[in-house]
């Protein structure tokens, strides 16, 4: 009996698991209450969750993340970052030099589900929780917290009196639940880098001080209580009774709730045409106040360049705060440093605005596939920054073709593939994250050609919200658009640290025609264009697809003579290109001359007949 029902659990569960791969999602809906004493940074509150397993598993343990205990001497992210052999200079030492009352803690003193207490076991950073009933697949539980934190002088994201006065930036501050997706749990401990989160409603309640202005994730919902620039516009200021304020925020449809309170926060709104209601807390500090009002219609413009080109923003709200140590995103809200000349201003607030497509609503497992957040929020904001500052002479993606190159050339890179927590170097992760990440697409819309990358960017969006892709998710989307085979693209760029090197290798004359012999001399294979410019004033694009694409890309408005080459064979180290004219008609030959491919050595791409002596003695 018991090797029978064993069987068919294992088809059930074998079933269930191919027909739902990447389809499910689990769901965690918070109702939090919350109270700060701002006389000594503590507070304390309850948390009820409704847990919903979509999963095809029984769970039988729970895990949530507890972010503030790594605000602790001799914590992991306390040793890593003081072993690191290039730390982060907000971190270095200065977790293992608090003192107790400017560390940070959180712990669960009970937690319940569905009425029982349930043990559990802190690990630092992680809680673990053996449940007294496993959650069945489809089913749901209810758990009831009680929390107590301390709120750490701040040293990375989170704290309180940051470096611009701010005293409270409260991100990662409650105990998050961890996801649970076809890869299983992800308890990572905190050591300062990347997040992931389970989908879920959020109501948070925060009580605090009168003095304080607040802001957060979500919608204010008794702004007629508050005031703050949050009163409705027909409505009346309702105080609420006692010296302490009760903030009522929610959100729907979020993987984490941030918030930060100052007694001296402005309050600004700006409403996106056809988009969300922006809303901008900073100190109305003379030097820098005035370039907060600059920036505000600058928002308001990325906003609507975002929601064009990378797909629609799904939010009522988005809230720009002053708070935090640089620049860091959150569902439906940033906390940015706020004392900055424009363009720098304006430059955080649209790439932590652009996180709310790649992180917000994409949210792809950032520790796993940091890139996919971080270099495509990269390459969102180059263009908007392009649109708003630049139009006309956009600088494109070159910058971070730069940083990855310069990388390449000292020896230091990691694979993109690598765990963000695993990088030996916070260098070599943050090349990869940012710099190659953004080069991932720009490269991908050579290989596409602009017009079906630019469709499958949307489609992307819009086939993945709310669904945490991964890199396979994303190539397919490309791939479907494009008609192109595309899986050796990610196998090489994503997977391994080899390089792109094509170079013009010989150059032979003859009475009618003009051989070129292509030499692939690095390790990672590419489709090539390589571009003719004759005598003439013509120019003609020779295209050569590797044979593993199935295809190739269109000329898409492309100016010159567009033409398809047989395909290289990607085993072949090089290829014979034939152009049917005497060398004295050609005034150059241009292996990439757009410069859409990560090249590691450009210098032995062009060949002008007119230089051939110097090219060759070069090219050697
Ligand atoms: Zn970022």
């Amino acid at each position: 009996m018991r090797r029978i029902v064993f069987s068919l659990l294992a088809i059930a569960l074998g079933f269930n698991t191919n027909a739902q791969q990447a389809t499910w999602q689990q769901r965690v809906n918070y109702a939090i209450d919350v109270n700060l004493d701002h006389t000594n940074h503590r507070y304390a509150g309850k948390e009820r969750l409704v847990y919903i397993n979509n999963s095809p598993d029984a769970i039988t343990k729970v895990f949530f993340h507890l972010y503030n205990n790594a605000f602790q001497p001799g914590s992991a992210m306390d040793v890593r970052s003081r072993t690191i052999v290039d730390p982060d200079g907000r971190v270095s030492d200065r977790i293992s030099k608090l003192k107790p009352e400017e560390t940070g803690y959180l712990h669960v003193s009970r937690i319940q589900q569905d009425g029982k207490v349930l043990s559990t076991l802190e690990s630092e950073t992680i809680l673990e929780v053996t449940l007294v009933k496993p959650i069945a697949p489809g089913g749901k539980a209810s758990f009831e917290l009680d929390f107590e934190g301390q709120v750490p002088l701040q040293i990375r994201r989170s704290g309180r009196n940051n470096s611009e006065g701010i005293d409270y930036s409260m991100s990662q501050w409650y105990p998050k639940m961890c996801e649970y997706d076809t890869h299983g749990w992800h308890a990572n401990p905190y050591i300062g880098r990347e997040f992931y989160g389970v989908w879920g409603d959020f109501e948070v309640n925060i009580t605090m001080d009168k003095k304080y202005v607040l802001a957060g994730t979500g919608v204010l919902q008794n702004g007629n209580e508050i005031g703050c620039g949050y009163v409705a516009e027909d409505a009346k200021l309702k105080p609420q009774a006692g010296y302490k304020n009760t903030w009522r925020f929610k959100a729907n449809n979020v993987h984490d709730f941030v918030w930060a309170a100052d007694p001296d926060y402005a309050h600004d709104q700006a409403q996106v045409p056809d988009g969300p209601m922006l809303h901008f807390f900073y100190q109305k500090n003379a030097d820098y106040a005035s370039v907060w009002k600059e920036m505000q219609p600058l928002a308001v413009k990325a906003f609507t360049f975002l929601s064009n080109n990378y797909g629609k923003y799904p939010y009522s709200d988005y809230s720009i705060i002053q708070g935090g140590d640089g620049g860091m995103e959150y569902p439906m809200a940033t906390l940015i440093t706020g004392n900055r000349k424009l363009p720098s201003l304006t430059g955080v607030t649209v790439h932590e605005a652009a996180h709310s497509w790649y992180q917000g609503v994409l949210a792809t497992n950032e520790s796993l596939y940091c890139w996919m957040d971080e270099g495509f929020t990269s390459f969102a904001t180059q263009e908007t920054m392009d649109h708003l500052f630049r139009s006309g002479m956009p600088s494109g993606h070159k910058s971070a073709y730069n940083g990855y190159f310069d990388i390449v050339r000292e020896g230091k890179e990691e694979a993109l593939d690598t765990h963000a927590d695993h990088y030996i170097t916070n260098y070599a992760y943050g090349t990869a994250a940012y710099s190659k990440g953004e080069v991932y697409l720009a490269q991908l819309e050579y290989i596409l050609g602009p017009v079906a990358f630019r469709a499958a960017l949307l489609d992307y969006f819009n086939a993945f919200k709310f669904r945490h892709p991964d890199p396979y998710d994303l190539i397919r989307v490309m791939e479907k658009r494009s008609g192109l085979e595309l899986d050796w693209y990610n196998e090489y760029f994503v997977n391994t640290t080899k390089t792109i090197d094509y170079s013009i290798a010989m150059v032979n004359g003859t009475a009618n025609a003009t051989e070129v012999t292509i030499a692939r001399k690095g390790d990672m294979i590419m489709p090539l264009e390589v571009e003719v410019k004759y005598t003439s004033g013509e120019t003609e694009t020779f295209v050569i697809a590797l044979d593993i694409m199935r295809g190739e890309k269109p000329a898409d408005g492309y100016n010159g003579k567009w033409t398809i080459l047989p395909d290289w064979k990607w085993v072949e180290p090089a290829y014979l290109l034939s152009i049917p004219t005497p060398i004295s008609n050609i005034e150059s030959i241009h292996i990439d001359s757009y410069e859409g491919m990560a090249d590691v050595n450009r210098k032995n791409n062009q060949f002008v007949p007119a230089e051939a002596q110097t090219f060759f003695i070069e090219n050697r």
